[in-house]
C-alpha cells in the first residue's frame, strides 16, 4: 500500500490533520489503538476568554477563524450536528470581580464576547450571591460524537487500522518510510499523552494533566447556559449536565477515581442546591505542555516523522489551526512560529 501519510492517533489532532490532508487531496491511513481518550471525554467548549482572569486566550482570534469553519465543514460533510452555541455565565466571587468584569469588557477581542452588565440570578437552584457575567458567541463541540463518526467514516473507507502502532517497525529510506506493508512519505504522530511511548518524540516536555468529569441528571435545574464557577456545569439537554473538571498532575491512568468524584461533588454542592443524580463518570489525560503551547514540527534527524500534539486544555480551538500550520511546514517548508515549533526544546 502506497500513501502520502500515515497518521497515528485519531483524537482531535488526528482528525484535524486527516481533514487537512483530504482538503489537499493527499492519501493517508490512520492507526488507532484506543489507548487514550482525552478527545472522547472532553467538555468540548470553545471560548476565547480565560475565565479565571478575564483575559484573552493565547492566539484565540486566529484559532477561532479557522476552527469554526472547520467544524462547519465537517458537519456538512458528515451531515450531523456537532457545534452547539452555548452562552457562559461566569459566577462572581466578589464585588471586586464584578468590577474586573466591566474593565475587561472594553478590551479588544473580549468586547465581542463579554456582555458589559451584571446578570441577576433568578434561579433558586443556583447559588450566586454576587450574580454573574455573561459571554455569548461561545459554544461546545460534541467531540465524542464527532470522533466516533469520523472513526466510522474512515473504517468504511478501509483507511483505519485498529491496532497499536509499533515504533520499532518503522523502516527508513531516503524520501519515505515503510511500516509493515504501508509505504508513506511522512508519518504524523497525534498520540496525545500516548507520545510518552514514542521513542522519537518522548523527549518533549509534556506536563500532562488528568481530568475527571461527571454527568448529572438534575430535573429542577432548568438551565440552558454553561455555569462557570470553581467547576463548570454544561447543559447537554434532557435535564442532563456535564460537570467538571478536575486537574491531577500525578495520576497517569485514565480511570475515574473516587477522589475525583468527591472533589467534583463537593464543588458542585457549592454552586447548585437542587437534587441531582450522578449518571456517568469519566476521565482522560490532557496533553498539556510545560510552556502551555502546542508541539508541532518535524523530527530533526528523520524528516519523514512529524508531530501534532500539546493541544492542552483547548484542543477544540487549537487543533484545526495547528494541523494547517504543520501541513504547510511539511509540504511548503513554511516556517513555524518559534513558540509552537518543537525545536524550541533543543
Ligand atoms: C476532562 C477533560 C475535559 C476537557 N475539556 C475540554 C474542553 O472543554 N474544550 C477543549 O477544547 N478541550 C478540552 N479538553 C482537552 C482536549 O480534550 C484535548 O486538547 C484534545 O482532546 C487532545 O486531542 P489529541 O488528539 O491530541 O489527543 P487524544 O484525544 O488523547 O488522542 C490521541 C489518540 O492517539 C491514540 N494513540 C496513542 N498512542 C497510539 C499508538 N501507539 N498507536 C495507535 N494509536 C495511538 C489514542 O488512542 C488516542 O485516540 C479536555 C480534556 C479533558 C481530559
Amino acid at each position: 500500500m502506497n500513501v502520502d501519510y500515515i497518521i497515528v492517533g485519531l483524537g482531535l489532532a488526528g482528525i484535524a490533520f486527516a481533514e487537512e490532508l483530504s482538503k489537499h487531496r493527499k492519501t493517508f491511513v490512520v492507526f488507532e489503538d484506543y489507548s487514550q481518550n482525552s478527545s472522547l471525554v472532553a467538555g468540548g467548549m470553545y471560548n476565547p476568554v480565560v475565565l479565571k482572569r478575564f483575559t484573552a486566550v493565547w492566539n484565540a482570534k486566529e484559532q477561532l477563524e479557522i476552527a469554526l469553519p472547520f467544524y462547519n465543514k465537517i458537519e456538512k460533510h458528515l451531515n450531523k450536528k456537532y457545534n452547539y452555541k452555548i452562552d457562559i455565565h461566569r459566577v462572581f466571587k466578589s464585588i471586586v470581580e464584578q468590577n474586573n468584569w466591566y474593565a475587561a469588557c472594553d478590551k479588544v477581542l473580549l468586547q465581542d464576547y463579554m456582555i458589559p452588565k451584571i446578570i441577576k440570578n433568578k434561579n433558586d437552584c443556583i447559588i450566586a450571591p454576587f450574580d454573574s457575567g455573561k459571554l455569548s458567541h461561545t459554544g461546545r463541540i460534541d467531540v465524542n460524537r464527532l470522533a466516533n463518526d469520523y472513526n466510522k467514516l474512515l473504517k468504511g473507507k478501509d483507511l483505519l487500522f485498529e491496532q497499536k502502532f509499533d515504533y520499532e517497525k518503522i523502516e527508513f529510506f531516503d524520501n519515505n518510510v515503510t511500516y509493515e506493508n504501508v509505504k508513506a512519505k511522512t508519518i504524523v504522530f497525534c498520540e496525545g499523552f500516548g507520545v510518552k511511548e514514542n521513542p522519537y518524540f518522548n523527549y518533549l516536555p509534556m506536563r500532562e494533566a488528568k481530568g475527571e468529569l461527571i454527568t448529572i441528571h438534575a430535573p429542577n435545574l432548568k438551565v440552558n447556559f454553561l455555569i462557570k464557577s470553581a467547576i463548570f456545569i454544561l447543559p447537554l439537554g434532557n435535564d442532563h449536565y456535564k460537570v467538571g473538571a478536575t486537574f491531577n498532575w500525578v495520576d497517569k491512568t485514565k480511570s475515574p477515581t473516587k477522589d475525583g468524584k468527591n472533589e467534583l461533588e463537593f464543588k458542585l454542592n457549592k454552586v447548585i442546591n437542587c437534587d441531582y443524580k450522578i449518571v456517568d463518570h469519566v476521565a482522560g489525560i490532557r496533553p498539556t505542555v510545560k510552556d502551555r503551547r502546542p508541539l508541532i514540527g518535524m523530527h530533526k534527524k528523520h524528516k519523514q516523522l512529524a508531530i501534532l500534539n500539546g493541544l492542552g486544555t483547548r484542543g477544540v480551538m487549537i487543533a484545526p489551526l495547528m494541523a494547517q500550520k504543520l501541513f504547510r511546514n511539511i509540504e511548503s517548508d513554511e516556517q513555524l512560529e518559534h513558540e509552537i515549533d518543537i525545536n524550541r526544546f533543543e
